[in-house]
């Protein structure tokens, strides 16, 4: 037996005097464990309101059940009748017991090991791990979430990510916002119109942080997003996503492989290949090397389109800005010369 085992769910819970823990029991039926918590008699409370004197006014009426830990992998329930007290200015005011979040049945140990669990997989996966309903985790991620958010401190937000995605697989669009330099997702909009900058933005000024001293913001060349940006972050040069800029050219590569398939006699062996052009030259094995130089050479406007592709990637590797300066302009006159 664990000598001090009291001390030990004493100290998961949290409780020091006048809170004690004053049994717990197994229960083999239910493959349980329960454990019951209570206050010293005469135990002194100030009062949750003002902080004033108060005198003990009993307990609550009925005991409170919370899930706490589990404790030799049974789910473990702590039960509790919190004490009340009588203060001369607010009245009768209830205590609050050290191991509870206001309003959740789950005790601040549970919620923080849920955290931890949904940090690496989904809700249901959590659900079913914790032993809890669904229903619950998102009530307990909802809260912590929007508590760090509220927390949060965007004081020193000089480059900022712009991006859309969209929930559930559907349509329904939210707008990302990402600190560039520390790689953290800083905020979540519903929607991907123009608004949503501006209601960032403003939230930004809330956090300690500055529209002005925002230098650059990267983003698609959305419609909605770039006026949004000029408008809100006055100082900011806008970048375009490399992303998008090589989605642009690696859906006209793939127009002109299908141009060419079509004119072609031998249509197959470029259709067969056409997963091979959007792989970057240097991800590529010494097969693929080999069997893209091939087609290359068959399909010389798609080997073209691809050389062109592979320009950009060499483009984005510079290091320095004369260097970057000098590949793009030769990329840019090379895609005029190709029109
Ligand atoms: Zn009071």
């Amino acid at each position: 037996m664990i000598a001090n085992f009291p001390d030990m769910i004493a100290g998961s819970l949290n409780l020091s005097e006048p809170w004690y823990v004053e049994g717990a029991e197994f229960s083999p039926e239910k493959k349980e464990v329960h454990i019951y918590v209570n206050v010293r008699e005469g135990a002194e409370f100030a009062c949750p309101s003002c902080g004033g004197a108060t005198v003990r006014n009993g307990y609550e009426p009925t005991e409170r059940v919370w899930r706490h830990g589990d404790c030799l992998f049974y789910p473990s329930f702590v039960h509790c009748k919190r004490p009340r007290v009588r203060c001369p200015h607010c009245g009768t005011k209830q205590i609050s017991a050290p191991f509870e979040r206001k309003n959740s049945r789950f005790t601040l140990l549970f919620e923080g090991y849920a955290m931890l669990i949904l940090a690496d997989m989904p809700r249901a996966k959590a659900a079913e791990i914790l032993r809890c309903n669904e229903k619950s985790l998102s009530a307990i991620l909802s809260y912590w979430v929007n508590e760090a958010v509220s927390r949060q401190d965007l004081k020193g937000l000089v480059r900022l990510a712009v991006d859309e995605t969209s929930r559930l697989r559907g349509h329904d669009y939210v707008t990302v916002f990402v600190d560039a330099d520390r790689r953290r997702v800083i905020d979540v909009e519903q929607g991907r119109e123009k608004s949503v900058i501006s209601t960032f933005a403003e939230k930004l000024e809330k956090h300690g942080g500055s529209k002005e001293a925002v230098c650059a913001v990267t983003s698609d060349m959305s419609k909605s997003y770039l006026p949004g940006i000029a408008e809100n972050f006055p100082n900011a040069l806008s970048v375009i996503d490399k992303f998008h800029v090589k989605q642009i050219l690696t859906n006209a590569l793939d127009m002109v492989r299908k141009e060419e398939q079509k004119s072609s006699e031998a249509k197959q062996a470029l259709f067969q290949g056409r997963r091979l052009f959007m792989i970057p030259r240097g991800r590529m094995s010494e097969q693929q090397v080999a069997k893209l130089d091939s087609l290359s050479k068959r399909y010389p406007k798609t080997g073209k389109a691809y050389s062109i592709v592979a320009a950009l990637d060499d483009f984005y590797a510079c290091y320095t800005v004369e260097e970057a300066r000098n590949a793009f302009d030769s990329l840019y006159s090379w895609m005029r010369r190709c029109r």
